[in-house]
This record gives structure tokens, sequence and C-alpha cells, in this order.
């Protein structure tokens, strides 16, 4: 007796597996990621622990929601590559019924074979027998298994170094996997296993990369963001930040995001001429971010920073702002090329929402960006701006808006 080959989505975890004695927390908040992923979006499926995979099971899946199953595993970080597999279950001793599982491995493989075009491609099947009691070597069955697509459908190619399709039997103690296209992950951790930070979002570009990187290693991400003027939630609702925060919650689950007017530190430099305009708002909006980090448990800030790229952003100026921070200041686009942030932003659908026109707040302030500064002189002219700077922080958080995103949806 054998039962049916069913249907289920493999997923090999990377980084995850390498965390040693951790190793068992990754993985189980893997499982649990995937798990909320689905259940949000509506489909009820189990997500078990096999033998060195996550398992997705699909029995109550119509096989046409299967494509956007496979889109929302995608989204979740610490995983390798996942696939659409058959999984079929043995018993030992497996001679006895060895025939009928061959053939259902053979069915699972025209399935897969059917869903090719071009019959000049080339392919290679791989067996890895992970259960020697399997009764045939991995070479043998492969070319068993080789000969048997030849004969049975239109491919003829065989490339076992580069091929074009490849077919892959795992078999390991009860159960055999078969499967073809291994689609990529993000790769990186699961979300949770990192810590909590706070991540400073523009508007711009570059930002919204900084966040979703550093969710990719294991972060919660929440936001925060500074506005012109004091702003309704309704107006906030409206803002092209909250839709790139809610966007970027696809990937990060759950994150909350910040609204802060900066209208006091505005009221204190205006009428005033001062130098290093610029680089005393990036100071004041650190403060405020490492204050509501630590009122909502970050253990560190996040900027979209990005050396030399524009003016404001020299090594000198960079070191007048960032070391104010009692917190670590996380730039993971420091090194980054613009088109290399470009292309993870049109990656993440972020692209299109920061080139939306926006008042941004840098140009609003900045009439001239002074590219040297020196820390003392930056006190000195902060202690003559603002004689209550702490009053002005006050204020300013006491006025902030707060959202919640989870997978892509405002939390009312
Ligand atoms: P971005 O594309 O993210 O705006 P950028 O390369 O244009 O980055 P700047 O606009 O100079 O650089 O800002 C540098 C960083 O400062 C931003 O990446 C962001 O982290 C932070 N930042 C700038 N403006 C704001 C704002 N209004 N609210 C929150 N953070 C901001
Ligand atoms: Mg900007």
């Amino acid at each position: 007796m054998t039962s049916k080959a069913q249907q289920q989505i493999l997923i090999h975890y990377g980084e995850v597996a390498l965390k040693g004695k951790n190793q068992p927390r990754f993985r189980r908040m893997l499982q649990r990621n995937i798990h909320q992923m689905l259940k949000y979006n509506g489909f009820q499926a189990t997500v078990r622990q096999t033998r060195g995979y996550l398992s997705v099971g699909l029995e109550q899946i119509a096989q046409n929601d299967h494509p956007r199953v496979l889109d929302l595993i995608k989204n979740v970080f610490g995983i390798i590559w996942y696939t659409l597999a058959f999984r079929i279950p043995y018993q030992i001793p497996i001679e006895s019924h060895f025939s009928e599982i061959h053939k259902q491995i053979t069915r699972a493989l025209l399935l897969y074979t059917d869903g090719i075009t071009d019959l000049q491609k080339s392919y290679a099947v791989r067996v890895k027998r992970s259960d020697k009691r399997f009764p045939l070597k991995s070479v043998a069955y492969e070319r068993e298994l080789g000969t048997f697509i030849r004969e049975h459908t239109g491919l003829s190619k065989v490339d076992l170094e580069n091929p074009d399709h490849t077919f892959y039997i795992e078999v390991q103690a009860g159960e055999i996997y078969v499967y073809s296209e291994k689609l990529p992950g993000y790769q990186g951790l699961p979300v949770g296993s990192a810590g909590r930070v706070l991540t400073m979002l523009s508007g711009g570009i570059d930002s919204p990369v900084a966040a979703f990187l550093i969710a990719k290693r294991g972060c919660k991400v929440d936001f925060i963001h500074f506005t012109a003027s004091h702003i309704t939630r309704e107006q906030a609702l409206r803002e092209k930040i909250s839709r790139l925060s809610s966007e970027l919650s696809r990937y990060t689950i759950r994150s909350k995001l910040f609204l802060v007017p900066y209208t006091y530190f505005q009221l204190a430099v205006i009428d005033k001429k001062i130098r290093f305009e610029l680089v005393l708002f990036r100071r004041f909006m650190i403060r405020v971010a490492q204050k509501i980090a630590s009122m909502s448990k970050s253990r560190g800030l996040v900027t979209g920073d990005n050396l030399s790229q524009v003016a404001s952003q020299t090594l000198w100026n960079l070191a007048s702002v960032t070391p104010i921070a009692t917190c670590p200041v996380l730039q993971p686009l420091i090194t980054y090329e613009k088109h290399e942030i470009i292309d993870i932003a049109r990656r993440i659908n972020t692209y299109d929402i920061s080139i939306e026109p926006y008042k941004d707040c840098c140009s609003l302030i900045s009439r001239n960006p002074n590219t040297a500064s020196r820390s003392e002189e930056l006190d000195r002219l902060e202690r003559e701006i603002f004689p209550d700077y702490r009053g002005v922080i006050a204020n300013s958080i006491n006025d902030m808006i707060r959202l919640e995103f989870y997978l892509g949806s405002l939390c009312e």
C-alpha cells in the first residue's frame, strides 16, 4: 500500500542552517513568519519542519492559487530557494512497492516536462539519496529517469554540466521529493531574529532600500519620518511615506510609522542666517529618532546615507551627525552605487512611489548645504539657537502621529 503523491512547497533555508545552537529558534521563526504571511493573505496551510527543509502543505489551497502562494513566500527573509515539489511517501522495505513508487516519480516528472515548450532545451536528472535503503544507486537511477524522459517527452538533449532544466529526486527516510525549478529567495535571516531598529525614512529612493536590507538581516523595523508641518492622520495616510511604509511591511511584517513635525526646529532657526543648517537639522532628527527608538524598544537607528552621494554626505558631515547618537547608527547603503540602490528599489516595488513628487524636507531646509563642519562649532551653535533644546525635542515628539502596518495593510 502506498499513499498518493502530494504537492508541497519545499523551502531551503540558508544562513539559518549555520546558526549552531540557535538553529531550532531560527527555524521556528522562519516557520512562524511563513505561516503568518500565508494566513494573513487568506491561505490556510501547515508549515512543517522536515529533514533540512521547511515544507508548506497545499491540501487546502486551490491549484490556481499556487502562483500567488509562491509569490508571498518569496517575501519572507531567510529562504535560499523554494520550489513546488511532489512528496511521495513510502514504506520500508521500499522494494515491496518500488514499481508503484517509480510510477509516481515518473508521473510527477511528466507534469514538470509538460510545462516545457522549447524542446530544444537541455536537461539533467539529479538523484540524491539521503536514505541509502533506496534500492538503486543515484547515478543508475538518474540514467533510468533520463531515458524515461527522452522516451516520453520531446526532450532529447542531456547536459549534465549546464542544463536548461534540472529535475531533482531527493530520497529521504520515508519520503521522496520530486521538483524542478528552484526559485531564488531573498536569503538573509528571519525577521525577528536580530532585534528591533528604527529606520529614518525620507520618502526618497535610498532609505526604503536601507530599511529593506536591514530587515533582511533579521531586524524588526519601525519607521520615523519628519514632516515640514503638522498634519492630520488622514493627511498622513495620503502621503507617499505611508504608502512606502505599507509596501515595506510586506517584507518587515509589522512596522510602526512615527510621523514627527519638525516645525519647532524650523521656528527656532527661521530668520536666522545659520551656517550648517542642514547638519544641525540632521542632528535634530537623530536626537528625536533616538528618543523614539528608546521609547519603542529599538536598539539602533538606520539611515539611507551613502558616502559622498550628495553634498551633505561627506565623511566630515557624517562624522558630525551620527556620533551624537548613543545607539548604533546603521547605514547599509554607505558604499552602494546609485544604480545598485535603484535596482533594489525597483525589485522591491518602492521605486515608483519614491520618485513621486514630494516636498522633501532637506530641500526646504537646506538653502546651502555646507560640506565641512566641526562638532565643537555645532555644539556651540546649538546652545545659541536652542536655549531649550529638550523642549524642542519634547514638543516635536508630543505632536507626532503613529501609524502601524502589517503585511502591506494599515492596522486600524
Ligand atoms: P533618501 O533617498 O533616503 O532621501 P538621500 O541619499 O536623498 O536619501 P538625504 O535626503 O540627504 O539622502 O538623507 C539622508 C538620510 O537621512 C535619508 O536616507 C534618511 O535616512 C534620512 N532622512 C532625510 N530626510 C528625512 C526625513 N524627512 N525624515 C526621516 N529621515 C530623513
Ligand atoms: Mg533624500
